[in-house]
Protein backbone atom coordinates (compact mmCIF):
# COMPACT_ATOMS: atom_id res chain seq x y z
CA UNK A 1 0.00 0.00 0.00
CA UNK A 2 1.04 3.43 -1.22
CA UNK A 3 1.99 5.63 1.69
CA UNK A 4 -0.25 8.57 1.69
CA UNK A 5 -0.06 11.69 3.24
CA UNK A 6 -2.87 14.35 5.27
CA UNK A 7 -2.23 17.49 5.89
CA UNK A 8 -4.03 18.91 9.11
CA UNK A 9 -4.34 22.84 9.47
CA UNK A 10 -3.84 23.88 13.46
CA UNK A 11 -1.56 22.60 15.41
CA UNK A 12 -3.17 21.70 19.03
CA UNK A 13 -3.77 18.56 20.84
CA UNK A 14 -6.55 17.45 18.26
CA UNK A 15 -4.18 17.71 16.07
CA UNK A 16 -1.88 15.54 17.78
CA UNK A 17 -4.58 12.87 18.78
CA UNK A 18 -5.58 12.48 14.82
CA UNK A 19 -1.71 12.54 13.53
CA UNK A 20 -0.44 9.45 15.92
CA UNK A 21 -4.24 8.22 14.91
CA UNK A 22 -3.00 8.49 11.30
CA UNK A 23 0.62 6.90 11.82
CA UNK A 24 -0.79 4.05 13.17
CA UNK A 25 -2.46 3.64 9.11
CA UNK A 26 0.67 4.25 7.58
CA UNK A 27 -0.19 7.84 6.70
CA UNK A 28 2.35 10.76 6.85
CA UNK A 29 1.11 13.89 8.81
CA UNK A 30 2.08 17.44 7.58
CA UNK A 31 0.98 19.80 10.14
CA UNK A 32 0.31 23.69 8.72
CA UNK A 33 0.59 25.96 12.30
CA UNK A 34 2.28 29.18 13.31
CA UNK A 35 3.82 27.98 16.47
CA UNK A 36 6.91 25.99 16.37
CA UNK A 37 6.86 22.47 18.40
CA UNK A 38 3.25 22.57 18.91
CA UNK A 39 1.50 19.80 20.56
CA UNK A 40 0.80 18.03 16.48
CA UNK A 41 3.91 18.65 15.12
CA UNK A 42 6.07 17.01 18.12
CA UNK A 43 4.01 13.78 16.74
CA UNK A 44 3.83 14.64 13.15
CA UNK A 45 6.05 13.78 10.40
CA UNK A 46 6.88 17.18 9.76
CA UNK A 47 5.37 21.49 10.04
CA UNK A 48 5.30 23.90 8.18
CA UNK A 49 5.91 27.10 10.13
CA UNK A 50 3.26 29.56 8.40
CA UNK A 51 0.13 31.31 9.60
CA UNK A 52 -3.23 29.48 8.44
CA UNK A 53 -3.87 31.39 5.71
CA UNK A 54 -0.37 31.94 4.30
CA UNK A 55 -0.70 31.36 0.31
CA UNK A 56 2.18 30.02 -0.23
CA UNK A 57 2.27 27.41 2.73
CA UNK A 58 -0.68 26.56 1.62
CA UNK A 59 -0.01 25.74 -2.07
CA UNK A 60 2.87 23.44 -0.53
CA UNK A 61 0.65 22.01 2.09
CA UNK A 62 -1.95 21.00 -1.53
CA UNK A 63 1.50 19.90 -3.38
CA UNK A 64 2.72 18.04 -0.90
CA UNK A 65 -0.59 16.02 0.58
CA UNK A 66 -3.12 13.76 -0.85
CA UNK A 67 -5.92 15.30 1.28
CA UNK A 68 -6.10 18.17 3.84
CA UNK A 69 -8.10 18.22 7.04
CA UNK A 70 -8.55 20.41 9.92
CA UNK A 71 -8.63 20.73 13.41
CA UNK A 72 -9.78 23.99 14.74
CA UNK A 73 -13.05 26.03 13.62
CA UNK A 74 -11.59 29.31 12.93
CA UNK A 75 -9.48 27.97 9.80
CA UNK A 76 -10.33 31.42 7.53
CA UNK A 77 -13.28 30.18 5.09
CA UNK A 78 -11.32 31.93 1.91
CA UNK A 79 -8.49 30.23 2.66
CA UNK A 80 -9.88 26.73 2.15
CA UNK A 81 -12.44 27.31 -0.19
CA UNK A 82 -9.50 28.61 -2.37
CA UNK A 83 -7.17 25.23 -1.34
CA UNK A 84 -10.15 23.59 -2.26
CA UNK A 85 -9.46 24.49 -5.91
CA UNK A 86 -6.34 22.69 -5.68
CA UNK A 87 -7.03 19.75 -3.22
CA UNK A 88 -9.90 17.54 -1.73
CA UNK A 89 -10.35 19.08 1.78
CA UNK A 90 -12.28 17.62 4.21
CA UNK A 91 -14.88 18.62 6.25
CA UNK A 92 -16.31 20.70 3.41
CA UNK A 93 -15.90 24.64 3.70
CA UNK A 94 -19.48 25.32 3.82
CA UNK A 95 -19.34 23.24 7.09
CA UNK A 96 -16.90 25.44 8.61
CA UNK A 97 -18.56 28.45 7.04
CA UNK A 98 -21.66 27.65 9.12
CA UNK A 99 -20.07 26.60 12.37
CA UNK A 100 -18.30 30.12 12.15
CA UNK A 101 -20.99 32.26 12.68
CA UNK A 102 -23.43 31.72 15.22
CA UNK A 103 -26.30 33.24 13.13
CA UNK A 104 -25.46 31.25 10.63
CA UNK A 105 -25.15 28.30 12.01
CA UNK A 106 -28.54 28.50 14.36
CA UNK A 107 -30.45 29.09 10.77
CA UNK A 108 -28.75 26.19 9.24
CA UNK A 109 -29.84 24.05 12.03
CA UNK A 110 -33.01 25.18 12.35
CA UNK A 111 -32.98 24.51 8.26
CA UNK A 112 -32.58 20.72 8.97
CA UNK A 113 -35.91 20.67 10.95
CA UNK A 114 -33.63 20.87 14.86
CA UNK A 115 -34.71 23.02 17.46
CA UNK A 116 -32.37 25.72 18.92
CA UNK A 117 -32.81 28.44 21.62
CA UNK A 118 -35.17 31.13 19.68
CA UNK A 119 -32.44 34.35 19.03
CA UNK A 120 -31.95 37.46 17.92
CA UNK A 121 -29.16 39.00 16.10
CA UNK A 122 -27.67 41.94 17.94
CA UNK A 123 -25.69 44.45 16.27
CA UNK A 124 -26.30 47.88 18.53
CA UNK A 125 -27.19 48.26 22.15
CA UNK A 126 -31.02 49.23 20.99
CA UNK A 127 -30.99 45.77 19.96
CA UNK A 128 -29.50 44.18 22.88
CA UNK A 129 -32.26 45.75 24.86
CA UNK A 130 -35.05 44.99 22.64
CA UNK A 131 -34.25 41.70 22.41
CA UNK A 132 -33.69 40.83 25.78
CA UNK A 133 -37.54 42.40 26.37
CA UNK A 134 -38.45 40.14 23.73
CA UNK A 135 -37.49 37.18 26.01
CA UNK A 136 -38.69 38.76 29.53
CA UNK A 137 -34.92 39.45 30.52
CA UNK A 138 -33.74 36.01 30.03
CA UNK A 139 -31.00 35.09 27.28
CA UNK A 140 -27.41 34.40 26.79
CA UNK A 141 -25.85 36.86 24.78
CA UNK A 142 -22.53 35.72 22.62
CA UNK A 143 -20.54 37.04 19.95
CA UNK A 144 -21.46 35.62 16.47
CA UNK A 145 -18.04 34.93 15.70
CA UNK A 146 -14.91 33.47 17.43
CA UNK A 147 -16.19 32.66 21.12
CA UNK A 148 -14.85 29.27 22.41
CA UNK A 149 -15.44 27.78 26.46
CA UNK A 150 -18.17 30.18 26.87
CA UNK A 151 -15.87 32.91 26.35
CA UNK A 152 -17.39 36.38 24.58
CA UNK A 153 -20.77 35.88 26.68
CA UNK A 154 -23.16 37.27 28.88
CA UNK A 155 -26.18 35.59 30.55
CA UNK A 156 -29.35 37.51 32.07
CA UNK A 157 -31.24 35.44 34.31
CA UNK A 158 -33.46 37.76 35.65
CA UNK A 159 -34.71 41.46 34.69
CA UNK A 160 -31.92 42.45 37.54
CA UNK A 161 -29.29 41.64 35.50
CA UNK A 162 -28.61 45.25 33.38
CA UNK A 163 -27.61 44.84 29.47
CA UNK A 164 -26.33 48.58 29.99
CA UNK A 165 -22.84 48.65 28.11
CA UNK A 166 -23.31 45.15 27.26
CA UNK A 167 -22.70 45.65 23.73
CA UNK A 168 -19.87 47.76 23.79
CA UNK A 169 -18.41 45.36 26.67
CA UNK A 170 -18.19 42.36 24.20
CA UNK A 171 -16.24 44.61 21.54
CA UNK A 172 -18.53 46.26 19.88
CA UNK A 173 -18.97 43.22 17.23
CA UNK A 174 -22.05 41.28 15.83
CA UNK A 175 -23.74 39.35 18.49
CA UNK A 176 -26.47 36.78 18.98
CA UNK A 177 -29.09 37.11 22.06
CA UNK A 178 -30.02 33.94 22.72
CA UNK A 179 -32.89 32.60 24.66
CA UNK A 180 -32.40 30.77 28.04
CA UNK A 181 -32.72 27.13 27.87
CA UNK A 182 -33.60 25.61 30.86
CA UNK A 183 -31.87 22.51 30.61
CA UNK A 184 -31.86 19.52 32.99
CA UNK A 185 -28.23 17.97 31.51
CA UNK A 186 -26.05 19.00 28.14
CA UNK A 187 -25.11 16.00 25.78
CA UNK A 188 -23.16 16.13 22.59
CA UNK A 189 -22.88 13.79 19.56
CA UNK A 190 -20.02 12.51 17.98
CA UNK A 191 -21.18 11.09 14.11
CA UNK A 192 -18.34 10.64 11.30
CA UNK A 193 -19.87 10.94 7.40
CA UNK A 194 -18.00 8.65 5.06
CA UNK A 195 -17.13 9.70 1.55
CA UNK A 196 -19.25 7.29 -0.15
CA UNK A 197 -21.66 8.58 2.50
CA UNK A 198 -21.69 5.92 5.26
CA UNK A 199 -22.94 7.20 8.43
CA UNK A 200 -21.83 6.63 11.94
CA UNK A 201 -22.42 7.85 15.44
CA UNK A 202 -21.55 7.20 18.69
CA UNK A 203 -23.59 7.09 21.56
CA UNK A 204 -24.48 10.67 23.41
CA UNK A 205 -21.88 12.03 25.98
CA UNK A 206 -23.15 13.33 29.21
CA UNK A 207 -20.88 16.99 29.24
CA UNK A 208 -20.59 18.42 33.13
CA UNK A 209 -18.55 21.83 32.19
CA UNK A 210 -16.55 23.80 34.66
CA UNK A 211 -15.71 27.58 34.24
CA UNK A 212 -17.10 27.54 30.65
CA UNK A 213 -14.55 24.37 29.99
CA UNK A 214 -15.86 20.81 29.28
CA UNK A 215 -15.00 18.94 32.71
CA UNK A 216 -16.66 15.50 32.41
CA UNK A 217 -17.88 13.41 30.05
CA UNK A 218 -19.75 10.48 30.92
CA UNK A 219 -21.21 7.03 29.22
CA UNK A 220 -23.48 6.42 28.90
CA UNK A 221 -25.58 9.93 29.38
CA UNK A 222 -28.90 9.70 31.95
CA UNK A 223 -31.26 10.04 28.87
CA UNK A 224 -33.99 7.85 27.56
CA UNK A 225 -33.39 5.74 24.29
CA UNK A 226 -35.47 7.90 22.47
CA UNK A 227 -33.68 11.02 23.56
CA UNK A 228 -30.28 8.94 22.17
CA UNK A 229 -31.87 8.40 18.47
CA UNK A 230 -32.91 11.89 17.97
CA UNK A 231 -29.79 12.93 18.85
CA UNK A 232 -28.08 10.66 16.37
CA UNK A 233 -31.04 11.34 13.92
CA UNK A 234 -30.31 14.81 13.99
CA UNK A 235 -26.51 14.54 13.33
CA UNK A 236 -27.43 12.74 10.16
CA UNK A 237 -29.59 15.75 9.07
CA UNK A 238 -27.03 17.72 9.11
CA UNK A 239 -24.63 15.37 8.22
CA UNK A 240 -26.30 15.02 4.91
CA UNK A 241 -27.23 18.64 4.35
CA UNK A 242 -23.75 19.65 4.58
CA UNK A 243 -22.07 16.47 2.07
CA UNK A 244 -20.43 15.99 5.06
CA UNK A 245 -17.07 13.77 5.72
CA UNK A 246 -15.20 13.58 8.78
CA UNK A 247 -16.03 13.50 12.26
CA UNK A 248 -18.45 16.32 13.64
CA UNK A 249 -19.54 17.21 17.23
CA UNK A 250 -23.06 18.64 18.19
CA UNK A 251 -23.97 19.79 21.22
CA UNK A 252 -27.62 19.70 22.55
CA UNK A 253 -29.74 20.68 25.72
CA UNK A 254 -31.60 18.22 27.18
CA UNK A 255 -34.49 19.49 28.89
CA UNK A 256 -36.58 17.44 31.13
CA UNK A 257 -39.34 16.03 28.80
CA UNK A 258 -36.57 14.71 27.11
CA UNK A 259 -36.51 17.08 24.12
CA UNK A 260 -33.35 18.75 22.23
CA UNK A 261 -32.17 21.67 21.66
CA UNK A 262 -28.97 21.89 19.85
CA UNK A 263 -26.87 24.62 20.84
CA UNK A 264 -23.49 24.29 18.29
CA UNK A 265 -21.77 22.26 16.09
CA UNK A 266 -18.01 21.54 15.64
CA UNK A 267 -16.78 20.24 12.62
CA UNK A 268 -13.76 18.26 13.58
CA UNK A 269 -12.73 16.10 16.54
CA UNK A 270 -14.84 17.16 19.87
CA UNK A 271 -13.39 17.22 23.31
CA UNK A 272 -16.27 15.44 24.25
CA UNK A 273 -15.54 12.62 22.42
CA UNK A 274 -11.73 12.12 23.71
CA UNK A 275 -13.79 9.11 25.59
CA UNK A 276 -13.77 7.13 22.70
CA UNK A 277 -10.04 6.37 22.59
CA UNK A 278 -10.44 3.87 25.69
CA UNK A 279 -13.72 2.79 25.57
CA UNK A 280 -14.94 2.19 21.42
CA UNK A 281 -12.46 0.11 19.55
CA UNK A 282 -12.24 2.35 16.53
CA UNK A 283 -11.51 6.30 18.16
CA UNK A 284 -13.33 9.35 16.87
CA UNK A 285 -9.75 10.44 15.72
CA UNK A 286 -9.37 7.13 13.62
CA UNK A 287 -13.01 7.41 12.06
CA UNK A 288 -11.91 11.18 11.59
CA UNK A 289 -8.52 9.73 9.36
CA UNK A 290 -10.45 6.97 7.85
CA UNK A 291 -13.36 9.50 6.73
CA UNK A 292 -11.22 11.91 4.97
CA UNK A 293 -8.55 9.24 3.09
CA UNK A 294 -11.80 7.42 1.87
CA UNK A 295 -11.33 4.29 3.87
CA UNK A 296 -14.36 2.53 5.27
CA UNK A 297 -15.42 3.57 8.69
CA UNK A 298 -14.92 1.99 11.62
CA UNK A 299 -17.73 0.44 14.16
CA UNK A 300 -18.41 3.13 16.50
CA UNK A 301 -19.85 1.26 18.92
CA UNK A 302 -19.02 1.56 22.76
CA UNK A 303 -17.68 -1.76 24.32
CA UNK A 304 -17.64 0.08 28.03
CA UNK A 305 -19.23 2.54 30.22
CA UNK A 306 -16.60 5.34 31.41
CA UNK A 307 -15.65 9.07 32.33
CA UNK A 308 -13.83 10.69 30.45
CA UNK A 309 -11.93 14.06 32.78
CA UNK A 310 -10.43 16.87 31.47
CA UNK A 311 -6.77 17.62 32.85
CA UNK A 312 -7.14 21.85 33.01
CA UNK A 313 -4.06 24.13 34.17
CA UNK A 314 -2.97 22.79 37.20
CA UNK A 315 -5.32 19.52 37.67
CA UNK A 316 -2.07 18.37 35.80
CA UNK A 317 -0.34 18.26 39.30
CA UNK A 318 -2.71 15.31 40.37
CA UNK A 319 -0.95 12.72 37.42
CA UNK A 320 0.78 10.28 39.77
CA UNK A 321 -3.01 9.81 41.36
CA UNK A 322 -4.35 9.34 38.12
CA UNK A 323 -1.75 6.89 36.79
CA UNK A 324 -2.41 5.13 39.65
CA UNK A 325 -6.04 4.30 38.23
CA UNK A 326 -7.36 0.81 37.31
CA UNK A 327 -8.32 1.06 33.69
CA UNK A 328 -7.50 4.66 33.35
CA UNK A 329 -5.86 5.79 29.86
CA UNK A 330 -3.77 8.68 30.52
CA UNK A 331 -3.66 11.49 27.29
CA UNK A 332 -0.95 14.26 28.04
CA UNK A 333 -0.78 17.00 25.04
CA UNK A 334 2.70 17.68 25.35
CA UNK A 335 2.72 21.58 26.40
CA UNK A 336 5.49 22.36 28.94
CA UNK A 337 3.71 25.20 30.57
CA UNK A 338 0.26 24.66 32.72
CA UNK A 339 -1.81 28.22 32.55
CA UNK A 340 -5.08 28.46 33.88
CA UNK A 341 -8.13 27.36 31.73
CA UNK A 342 -5.40 25.43 29.46
CA UNK A 343 -6.00 22.05 28.34
CA UNK A 344 -2.85 20.06 29.60
CA UNK A 345 -4.21 16.49 28.64
CA UNK A 346 -7.44 14.05 29.77
CA UNK A 347 -8.05 10.71 31.28
CA UNK A 348 -10.47 8.53 30.47
CA UNK A 349 -11.77 5.96 33.13
CA UNK A 350 -14.13 3.00 32.32
CA UNK A 351 -16.49 1.75 34.95
CA UNK A 352 -16.80 -1.55 35.17
P1 LIG B 1 -21.49 27.64 24.19
O1 LIG B 1 -20.26 28.48 24.04
O2 LIG B 1 -22.57 28.01 23.25
O3 LIG B 1 -21.17 26.17 24.15
O4 LIG B 1 -22.02 27.92 25.67
C1 LIG B 1 -21.26 27.60 26.82
C2 LIG B 1 -22.17 27.07 27.92
O5 LIG B 1 -23.09 28.10 28.34
C3 LIG B 1 -23.05 25.90 27.50
O6 LIG B 1 -22.36 24.69 27.61
C4 LIG B 1 -24.21 26.03 28.48
O7 LIG B 1 -23.85 25.48 29.74
C5 LIG B 1 -24.37 27.54 28.63
N1 LIG B 1 -25.34 28.06 27.64
C6 LIG B 1 -25.06 28.43 26.38
N2 LIG B 1 -26.16 28.84 25.72
C7 LIG B 1 -27.18 28.75 26.59
C8 LIG B 1 -28.58 29.03 26.52
N3 LIG B 1 -29.14 29.54 25.41
N4 LIG B 1 -29.33 28.79 27.62
C9 LIG B 1 -28.78 28.30 28.76
N5 LIG B 1 -27.46 28.02 28.89
C10 LIG B 1 -26.67 28.24 27.84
Amino acid sequence: MTEKTIGIIGGGQLGRMLAMAAARLNFRIIILEPQAGCPAAQVASEQIIAAYDDAAALAELARRCDVVTYEFENVPVLAVEKLAEDIAIYPPPKALEMAQDRLTEKRFINGCGIPTARFHSVDSQADLEAALADFGGQGVLKTRRLGYDGKGQRVYRSSADSPEGSYAALGSVPLILESFVSFEREISIIAARGIDGTIACYDPAENVHRNGILHTSTLPASISDQTATAAHAAAEKILTALGYVGVIGIEFFALANGDLIANEMAPRVHNSGHWTEAACVISQFEQHIRAVAGLPLGNPQRHSDCVMTNLVGDDILALPQWLRLDDALVHLYGKSEARPGRKMGHVTQLVR
